[in-house]
């Protein structure tokens, strides 16, 4: 049975399915800056080590952080580090596990099982673009108010300059 590492997180293999619940378990890096990083990340107790078995749920990477392989394995990229919801402080944040599992019916051919595959990976890419084109509107809106404080700043100073001009 494998266990997620994260201290709040009482994800377990004998508790949830891939398939059921959409949540993998990945190992801790064998990289050794690497395999630190998720511990500090993991926030356990003082002196708690990872193990060649200690692992981390999927519900604390992000949706751009797993890429599918051709057969339709779900792997974690390699510079990955646990993120969402590490902290019982933290608010929950929505995580992959939110995608509906694959459904796959035991009559598909092989070409029908690597087209939903393909869907999926399309439906993950979208929902990365979806995000990261929110992050980019929100930071739009951000820039024209900074421009309209910028316009009225200027406004401002031309009004004094061509006061101080009229006034001498
Ligand atoms: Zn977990």
């Amino acid at each position: 049975m494998v266990s997620c590492a994260v201290a709040s997180c009482k994800n377990s293999s004998a508790k949830i399915s891939k398939n059921k619940d959409g949540i993998t378990f990945h190992r801790f890096p064998r990289d050794k800056d690497r395999c630190q990083q998720w511990v500090v990340a993991v926030n356990r107790e003082q002196g708690w080590a990872a193990t060649s078995s200690s692992a981390v749920c999927s519900e604390h990477f992000l949706t751009q952080d797993f890429y599918l392989t051709d057969s339709g394995l779900r792997r974690l990229s390699v510079n990955a580090i646990p993120v969402i919801n590490i902290s019982a402080c933290q608010a929950p944040e929505p995580t992959i596990s939110k995608l509906p599992p694959i459904d796959i019916n035991p009559t598909d051919t092989d070409e029908v099982i690597q087209l939903k595959h393909k869907v999926r990976r399309l439906e993950i890419i979208a929902e990365n673009r979806k995000r990261r084109l929110n992050l980019m509107w929100q930071r739009k809106k951000r820039l024209r108010k900074k421009i309209e404080r910028l316009k009225g700043l200027l406004r401002h100073l031309v009004k004094v300059k061509k006061a101080k001009d009229g006034g001498s």
